[in-house]
């Protein structure tokens, strides 16, 4: 079994623990699929806290917005 680098582990493993990357020029991932999990969860932890944000400013508008409405009389 060929061993690939793993820059995120710094340390060898072997190919089969790479996924596939048609456009590396070994067809593998850069890094293990284990690392590439991590740094998927990572980048998700760290970007939730922002799309939370978003959503409740947009929720907060809403309602603003059927606070006004209903004083107006056009929502029940
Ligand atoms: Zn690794």
């Amino acid at each position: 079994m060929p061993l690939k680098w793993c820059p995120g582990h710094q340390k060898f493993h072997s190919a089969s623990e790479f996924g596939s990357n048609s456009n590396a020029p070994d067809g593998l991932a850069t890094y293990c699929k284990v690392y590439a999990n991590e740094i998927q969860r990572e980048w998700r932890a760290k970007n939730s806290g922002k799309v939370q944000a978003i959503r409740r400013e947009y929720i907060a508008r809403v309602k603003r917005r059927n606070i006004l409405l209903r004083a107006k009389g056009k929502l029940p």
